[in-house]
């Protein structure tokens, strides 16, 4: 379809309903609406679900306005430019897509208090916490903080990409004048706070001891490890969670809770140079004395605060920000431990709280004053502990992993804070994760116990409703009426059953369309509407790259490639098929069995086999060419770069078995490459790589 067609079409389905919300109150999205529908088949929020944002509005709390003075305060300068670019001219970062937030309208599609926290993180630029404490903000999904030292920075969290550090860095450069990096400090082991800072530090100067890298216990493993095992389908989650491939506007993107998206950039690693052992470790960089308290198994199974006790600044992290956060991330992730959470946040009230006169974070805006600071610190420290406690107290009563979300309600005085707010975990997904957490995904009831697959129950509830057409008028009946859930439930099977029914695809993405529009959370929004994207037109065809970097692989323990190595095999191929392989790597001095047996791939480190059918001696350094894919340890062995001593072919054998893992399969039935001719530009194609919140 033409661009004009396009146009017209959506100015013809849009029309009459943008002067229904108009007159519900509502502003249509912006000056010029049918422009920023993205998809010809998109709809505008209904008259249902404008009434659930309208009684949304008026029941959140949205006279106490303390955020938005919280978010301006120590403004220093914005930068004259919207987007940050790469060598090639790719767009890394682009706070311009999001410049509708600043329109000072109300955007019929977006839930009133997901369009007040977008609206918040449209801060942008320099600004002072107190004198020596700055934050460079909405460069990234992450802020970026400055603390000047004796000579130089203290750098807390570098971002995702180098790009937008770098661009950072220049900005304080500009304002505050030149000064080097003396420190960096990695606050936990997710990609967005540590990838850009090959942006503001020369690996050498680190070598050199001229910059400090600290980073918490067991970072490195953390780092690298969260996002190996389940790494391509995480990839493809991301797509719904993060909504990568929707465009940004009232009707798609909407914003990301944490702040407005994720940069796509090159991101990297320096190793830290210290790590923080301890529980606590006091350390004194470059005249600036901080305290570490070690906060494992929180937000991030690797994390820590820091304490400034001359300046009386305390910085939480990630544990204490805007938002209620993730117990279980959309893109999949162990179940994080709320309680755990809970713990530290009232340790860090008991040992900081009482003396703190800032606190500051990796994401959002600054809290200042006593007050303020133990009020968001015990309001946080409940928010975890409650859903913790209250859900594990409705599961000892018998409610299930299927009913929680139906049943779990943030106590009110909670609930109406705004920094407990779910912008990036929602009490529904992380009620459903505590009991996940501690007793599973079986609901007890035998029936859910070994279900059939979707697609071969579905058929068999089509036939028992009357088929296709009466599923569609009940289908079309309940969306009419704003049960979008309801509908939600039988048009899903009749898609499950019959993939490729267009009609009732175009429904249940009309249902998701709406639904999606009515959360407040935009990771669930980004889900529904990324689900109505490709039941409508299919799995986008462009296929987003595979960006773990040189860095990341390099990080790698030689272990973790190696059980991934056995997750890339495919067992079903490998029947009949058994060796045994020694591996050494002499340059780092270690040594595995790789055991193929009874159709799996097995290894242990420190050990090798008096009989294996092969030895391979090579130098971890050349192992990575393998581990990036730049090299197949057949053409290392080809060219004398691997040593051999037995049966090569067991190589050829193994690697004959190894699939190559992609990030489009299908999340919907029938999506796969229909017909589509959907445009994607590199950024939004984009950050796939972030799978660290
Ligand atoms: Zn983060």
């Amino acid at each position: 379809m033409n661009r004009a067609k396009f146009l017209a079409l959506l100015i013809f389905i849009c029309l009459p309903l943008y002067v229904q919300a108009a007159g519900k109150g509502y502003t249509s999205a912006g000056g010029a609406p049918a422009d920023r529908h993205f998809h010809p088949k998109g709809k505008p929020p209904s008259k249902h679900t404008l009434e659930v944002l309208k009684q949304a509005k008026a029941t959140l709390p949205f006279s106490d306005k303390r955020d938005f003075e919280e978010e301006k305060k120590g403004f220093i300068a914005a930068p004259d430019f919207w987007q940050v670019k790469g060598e090639g001219g790719n767009i890394v970062w682009d706070m311009e897509r999001y410049k509708f937030f600043l329109e000072g309208k109300e955007f019929a599609s977006i839930h009133p208090s997901l369009q007040r926290q977008s609206t918040l993180n449209m801060n942008y630029g320099l600004y002072e916490v107190i004198p020596g404490f700055y934050q460079v903000r909405g460069f990234d999904l992450t802020n970026i903080t400055f603390i000047k030292g004796k000579t130089g920075w203290i750098v807390f969290d570098p971002l995702t990409a180098p790009e937008t550090a770098r661009a950072a860095k220049e900005l304080v450069d500009k304002h505050l004048g030149k000064f080097p990096v003396v420190g960096v400090v990695y606050s936990h082991s997710h990609v967005d706070h540590w990838g850009g800072v090959r942006g503001i530090v020369e690996e050498a100067d680190v070598k050199a001891g001229k910059v400090q890298i600290i980073a918490p216990r067991d970072f490195m493993a953390f780092a690298i490890s969260e996002n190996v095992y389940a790494g391509n389908a995480m990839n493809r989650r991301v797509m719904y969670q993060y909504g990568v491939l929707l465009p940004a506007n009232p009707y798609g993107h909407a914003g990301q809770g944490l702040a407005q998206n994720v940069a796509n950039g090159s991101t990297g690693l320096i190793q830290p140079t210290r790590i923080i052992e301890k529980d606590i470790e006091v350390l004194t960089v470059d005249g600036i004395e901080m305290e570490f308290l070690n906060t494992p198994f929180t937000e991030a199974p690797s994390e820590m605060h820091t304490w400034f006790p001359e300046s009386k600044v305390f910085w939480s992290a990630e544990n204490v920000t805007g938002t209620f956060h993730n117990i279980y991330t959309l893109r999949g992730a162990l179940v994080r431990d709320p309680l755990a959470w809970s713990k530290y946040i009232n340790e860090s009230l008991y040992r900081y709280g009482k003396d703190a006169e800032v606190m500051i974070a990796s994401h959002h805006w600054p809290r200042w004053g006593n007050d303020r600071i133990q009020e968001v610190l015990r309001g946080q420290r409940d928010l975890y502990c409650n859903i913790n406690n209250q859900v594990l107290h409705l599961a000892n009563l018998g409610v299930t992993i299927n009913q929680i979300h139906n049943v779990y309600k943030t106590p009110k005085s909670i609930a109406n804070q705004w920094y407990n707010r779910g912008y990036h975990g929602s009490p529904e997904h992380n009620s459903r994760a505590v009991i996940n957490r501690y007793l599973g995904y079986w609901d007890g009831n035998p029936a859910t116990l070994i279900p059939l697959s979707p697609a071969d129950s579905a058929p068999l509830y089509v036939e028992m409703m009357g088929g296709s057409d009466k599923i569609i008028a009940k289908g079309k009946e309940l969306h009419d009426a704003g049960k979008y859930l309801e509908a939600q439930e039988i048009l899903n099977k009749l898609v499950q059953a019959e993939p490729q029914n267009r009609e009732a695809k175009d429904l249940l993405a009309d249902v998701f369309e709406q639904i999606g529009y009515q959360q407040e959370n935009p990771g669930i929004r980004n889900s529904f509407l990324q689900g109505a994207f490709e039941l409508r037109d299919g799995i986008p065809a462009g296929s987003p790259p595979n960006t773990a970097g040189p860095d990341v692989v390099r990080a790698m323990t030689t272990e973790l490639f190696l059980d991934f190595v056995g997750i890339r095999m495919d067992s079903r191929k490998a029947e009949g098929m058994e060796f045994t392989i020694n591996l050494i790597t002499p340059d780092n001095g270690e040594k595995f069995v790789i055991e193929l047996s009874n159709a799996t791939l097995t290894n242990i480190e420190g050990f090798l086999s008096d009989d294996p059918d092969l030895t391979v001696t090579i130098n971890r350094s050349d192992l990575l060419q393998v581990m990036m894919g730049a090299k197949t340890m057949a053409t290392q062995i080809a060219d004398g770069v691997a040593k051999v001593e037995g049966d090569t072919s067991v190589i050829e054998q193994l690697a004959s078995i190894l699939a190559v893992f992609t990030p489009n399969f299908e999340m919907l039935p029938g999506t796969r490459q229909d017909g589509g001719e959907i445009e994607l530009n590199p950024y939004e194609v984009g950050p796939v790589q972030l799978q660290g919140e």
